[in-house]
């Protein structure tokens, strides 16, 4: 018995990431063709206005970390499929397609780097596998990685963006949860800095744990950060939101985040804040 029906949706913003076509590609924010290369070579953010790309895990490695320093850790650790779950097609094949598509095992990079030659642990979401969603392997390597990095008196960094828990895991993906801000509750514990840097969109079961447990919580510029999303909310409440709502910079104003920093800034910003905790 599937669990759900099938319903045809198509939103904008798929149709306009389809439009990129050739050396050009639309920019999501402003609808500006730009040249490709422009793109890369600004870190994907557009130079007209400023919107910030989603990028892949990997590169954030290239970003943050001193070259040729990361070291990966629990490679091969990938999800099984306890509840025999199927949606619009079973768990099993959605993570086989999802591997083939996104090049990983699944929606989280963890391991050891260097910033600026100062050893940290990092985990890295990637949205692109199953729209980084947490499932038992997310929680897992994130809370061995702050175990880890506790034991081995390393700072954290958690670079977040993900859809929420992965439904087709059920309970076994809410009880990560718990299990990654016990982790980071100890590691705060042990006076060693946590780091987070949310980037568009984190949301759901990610927002309400590991990614906003941590000492010190910073966004990408127009980042949407949600439990729940604007749309559910409007219909819940049956009210009108104010402009920019659940968007980084409206968070930093009503005290959700410590700091809102271009991607451009962010690994010279961590670099600065390492300076003042050491
Ligand atoms: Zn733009």
């Amino acid at each position: 018995m599937n669990w759900f029906q099938r319903v045809r949706y198509r939103s904008r913003r798929i149709a306009k990431e389809e439009a990129v076509t050739g050396l050009w590609t639309k920019c999501l924010g402003c609808e500006t063709m730009l040249p490709k290369n422009e793109l890369k070579d600004n870190l994907f953010v557009c130079t007209v206005c400023g919107y910030h790309h989603r990028i892949p895990a990997r590169q954030w490695i290239k970003l943050l970390l001193d070259p040729n320093t990361f070291e990966e850790h629990d490679v091969r650790m990938i999800s099984c499929d306890p509840l025999e779950f199927v949606d619009e097609k079973p768990y099993k094949i959605r993570l086989d397609e999802s591997r083939a598509k996104a090049q990983e095992r699944d929606a989280v990079i963890t391991g050891y780097g260097d910033i600026d030659g100062r050893k940290i642990a990092i985990s890295i979401m990637n949205f692109e596998f199953m729209g980084g969603s947490m499932g038992s392997v997310v929680g897992e390597k994130i809370a061995r990685l702050t175990e880890n990095a506790t034991r081995d008196r390393r700072h954290l960094v958690i670079v977040a963006t993900s859809g929420g828990a992965r439904m087709q895991e059920g309970i076994l993906s809410l009880m990560q949860m718990a299990k990654t801000v016990g982790a980071i509750s100890k590691h705060k514990d042990s006076g060693l800095l946590s780091i987070s840097i949310l980037t568009d969109p984190t949301t759901g079961g990610t927002t309400a744990s590991f990614a906003t447990a941590t000492n010190l919580i910073i966004a990408e510029p127009g980042a949407l950060i949600a439990f729940a999303g604007p749309r559910v909310i409007e219909q819940t409440i049956r009210q009108k939101l104010p402009q920019g709502f659940q968007r980084s910079e409206f968070l930093l104003g009503h005290g959700q985040l410590d700091m809102v920093v271009k991607r451009n800034e962010m690994r010279k910003t961590l670099i600065r804040i390492f300076k003042f905790v050491d």
